[in-house]
């Protein structure tokens, strides 16, 4: 039998499938889906079976040397899936393989030594005895002997052919294993060894006394559980069993991060308002009926949207069918997993980035072994492994995260519509603030909309007063606080009630600039400014990570008047302990959430009002429910209206849409305030009114003439080298080729250098095709792959992006 198998090298010149015989010991065990180790040129890697076929067209066949996994890791669903995703997203099959799967599973190689003579070893270098007491040693531990001149009698006895380097595979993910116990013998039996061993031990009497008070001795039991919730001796268990009256296995053990909410009692599915009954009902048809449907239901936070999936859900899993929920990682919030866990318990599994290595491995396999029906993740849970699918929910969907910026550079949303049509499911999309494509095609009758208008207690949305802070300035007002905000923060701390301060900016101060010539301190390896962070005084590059210490004076003009210009959260937080130095503040950014659990910690700070004040970045604009949060502050709204991206307005709108519904969703009323620099914008007031379908409305007229998704497609082609010169020549060349190849309608524009110029010391250069249908763009693209794979030796990278998010 013959194995079609991709190798584990995502590079476009190996991606195709390769011939390897089977041998007949692992004929049975050879399947589509599974992992195996093959040699290839010289060296082992690991292999995706894509195939098995009775002959190959090639004579001479290499040989599968091992098989890693006991049953295949991807579905054949998924194996068509990654060739989807190749031929749509331009990556190598094989990386689309490996993002469908846990970190964990990712293939280590490493070089190890072994001993190919043993004999001549023993006589010829008896110094290297000792290191070689196994067969093998690795080559990252030899490295790290702390005698160096054994490493040169290693080259030695490799180069005389005593010694011989091998690669070696291996499959890190690991199946953690626990011990447990169980009688061997009969409750009498242990009964009466109990009267027999009246002198002995008293430890050994517990034990026994312990397994004949229960009603099924043989049952297991994890001896660790014993030892730490029954008392038990841990030496009294072993000496048991040595007597033969106990068994000692080791059992499989799946990590749970959940285990304590899956004994929670569940929540019951809350009897439906008209209006959630009349969104719930096509859902449920299409579940029923088994159709790929597409649903957007737009509802505003609030309106009960959560416990439309949890009941649609409900109905999957009555099916005997399995779901997934995405969710964005930063909405991923312990409060999230609970209202899932509470509703489904240990029928769900949670794919969270932070938990370790391990528990994703684990809630990977409960998935993929069937244990549970629903999975809730972000992004990469849209590979979850069912095998019977019966509904994808998207919740905010207008996020974009959904979007992987890396190879492959898929968005879950695309993912979530293929895999619904193969499982003949439905996809549930949902946001408050739908995608401007989602809500185009909504209203084109592609998608089904679905609209939740109340909030769920009816309380109403905040009034919202928009600051003009340019008049603040002419006031000889110099603060980043407006009089308003400043007078209605105080009048908050006064009646202990709580205020969210909302930033959208990292660091001390954005950049650095010499008030004498203008210059800006940028990054020497990318073409962007760095950014201030007081904490260490030092610039920092968010691209590359480059540090520096800030100038004593301008590096092009010599003037001592270096000075930092922006604000961020941390300014902010020297201001409001100058001005209020009796409120208290917690701030939240990444730098003061960046370790494990950090996130949790702040937010339950200030729910349990220890700070008046939470002054943070985007992330606190999503998911927060504090009742005693009375008054919302946006800062500086505009900060992302001029950056250089045709969705800056979109985006805006969303965050001030999210942020202002943090206020007031209790009982005491609440109020938002948001300070602009330009308040007459649309995004700004529509946000302001709460007007979704104006601002819809605006935002696709500015499309429309500019020629902007949703009225067109847009790919975008990035061409990097060393050498500017040579970017640039290649870029032409590309940008010729599409417009030759092309059909009239579509435009190429470009090449263009980028906002960000250069990154890590490679230049860029950037090509954009807009397109309504373009049926020869895929294969085009695929040929200046292919001849770039060809040519690709020098130097040059490029990067093709369908649909992209993100242009800078
Ligand atoms: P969304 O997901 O749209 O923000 P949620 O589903 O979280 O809205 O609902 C908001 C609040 O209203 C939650 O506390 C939820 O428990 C409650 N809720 C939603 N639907 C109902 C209902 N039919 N009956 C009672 N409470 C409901
Ligand atoms: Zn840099
Ligand atoms: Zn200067």
């Amino acid at each position: 039998m013959i194995a079609e198998i991709y190798i584990d090298i995502p590079a476009g010149s190996v991606d195709k499938p390769f011939d390897y015989q089977i041998p007949d010991e692992l004929v049975h065990l050879v399947c589509p889906g599974i992992r195996v180790t093959v040699p290839f040129g010289r060296t082992r890697r690991l292999g995706f079976v894509t195939a098995v076929k009775a002959s190959s067209e090639l004579k001479k066949l290499r040989k599968v040397s091992q098989v890693i996994d006991p049953v295949p890791v991807l579905t054949p669903e998924l194996l068509g899936l990654g060739n989807w995703l190749a031929e749509t997203t331009l990556c190598p099959t094989v990386s689309a393989y490996q993002a469908m799967l846990p970190a964990v599973m990712k293939a280590s190689y490493e070089k190890q030594v072994t001993v190919a003579d043993r004999t001549r070893l023993d006589r010829e270098f008896p110094e290297l005895i000792p290191l070689f007491s196994k067969d093998f040693i690795g080559w990252r531990r030899l490295l790290t002997l702390p005698d160096p001149q054994k490493l040169d009698r290693i080259r030695r006895a490799i180069n005389d052919g005593v010694l011989s380097v091998r690669q070696n595979v291996q499959n890190q993910a690991r199946i953690r294993k626990r011990t447990v116990i169980s009688a061997s013998v009969s409750k009498e039996r242990l009964e009466a060894f109990l009267q027999k061993t009246e002198s002995r031990s008293e430890r050994q009497r517990d034990v026994l006394r312990f397994f004949i008070s229960r009603n099924e001795p043989d049952q297991k039991y994890p001896v660790s559980e014993l030892v730490t919730k029954q008392g038990l001796s841990r030496q009294a268990l072993h000496a048991l069993t040595a007597k033969g009256l106990f068994t000692e296995e080791k059992k499989e053990q799946f990590r749970n991060p959940y285990e304590a909410l899956d004994e929670e009692e569940r929540t019951q599915p809350l009897p439906l308002t008209d209006e959630q009954e009349k969104a719930i009902r096509p859902i449920i048809r299409s579940v029923d009926r088994q159709e790929t449907n597409v649903f957007l239901c737009h509802g505003v936070t609030g309106s009960g949207k959560t416990e439309l999936y949890l009941q649609s859900i409900q109905r999957v899993i009555d099916k005997g069918r399995q779901a997934i929920v995405l969710v964005p990682e930063i909405s991923l919030t312990p409060l999230m997993v609970h209202r899932f866990k509470g509703r489904f318990g240990n029928q769900v599994a949670v794919m969270h980035s932070g938990l370790s290595r391990g528990e994703k491995y684990d809630e990977w396999r409960r998935i993929r072994e069937g244990r549970v029906s629903v999975a809730v993740g972000a992004r990469s849970a849209v590979f979850a492994p069912f095998e019977n699918l019966g509904l994808i929910i998207i919740d905010e969907e207008h996020e974009s995260s959904y979007k992987q910026e890396d190879i492959p550079r898929y968005h879950a949303r695309d993912v979530a519509i293929h895999r619904a049509a193969r499982n003949h499911c439905p996809v549930v999309l949902g946001s408050a603030t739908p995608s401007l494509e989602s809500y185009a095609r909504a209203r084109k009758k592609v998608y089904q909309l679905l609209t939740l208008k109340e909030r769920f207690n009816h309380h109403p949305l905040p009034p919202v007063d928009i600051v003009d802070m340019r008049e603040e300035m002419r006031d000889g007002n110099h603060s980043v606080f407006s009089k308003e905000l400043f007078t209605k923060l105080q009048e908050r701390v006064a009646r202990h009630e709580q205020t969210v301060l909302f930033l959208n900016r990292r660091g001390y101060a954005t950049f650095v600039m010499c008030r004498s010539c203008g210059t800006v301190i940028k990054c020497p390896h990318c073409d962007i400014s760095l950014t201030y962070h007081r904490a260490s005084h030092l610039l920092k590059c968010h691209y590359c990570g480059y540090e520096t210490r800030v100038p004593d004076a301008c590096p092009s003009c010599g003037s001592d008047a270096m000075r930092y210009f922006g604000t961020g959260t941390q300014k902010v937080e020297a201001e409001l302990n100058r001005l209020m130095p009796e409120a208290r503040v917690i701030r939240m950014d990444v730098d003061t959430t960046g370790r494990k659990g950090g996130h949790e910690k702040l937010l339950r700070r200030f729910g349990e009002h220890q700070a008046d004040i939470l002054l943070g970045t985007q992330m606190i604009a999503k998911g927060l429910d504090f009742p005693e949060v009375t008054l919302v502050g946006v800062l500086a709204a505009d900060s992302m209206l001029y950056l250089p991206d045709f969705r800056a307005s979109e985006k805006t709108f969303q965050l001030l849409t999210q942020v202002s519904g943090r206020a007031g969703r209790h009982d005491l009323p609440g109020e938002v305030v948001i300070q602009s620099y330009s308040p007459d914008h649309y995004a700004v007031t529509d946000a302001a009114a709460n007007d979704f379908n104006r601002f819809y409305q605006e935002e696709m007229q500015i499309r429309h003439r500019l020629g902007y998704p949703p009225f067109y497609y847009l790919t975008l082609i990035t061409v990097t080298h060393p050498e500017a010169a040579q970017a640039a020549g290649a870029s032409e060349r590309i940008a010729s080729i599409l417009r030759n190849s092309l059909s009239s309608s579509v435009r190429v524009l470009g090449p263009a250098v980028p906002s960000v110029a250069r990154i890590k010391d490679r230049y860029r250069f950037q090509c954009m095709v807009k397109y309504k249908r373009e049926p020869k763009l895929l294969p085009v693209l695929h040929q200046i792959m292919q001849h770039f794979k060809e040519t690709g030796k020098n130097g040059l990278q490029l990067s093709i992006d369908m649909n992209p998010v993100s242009l800078m």
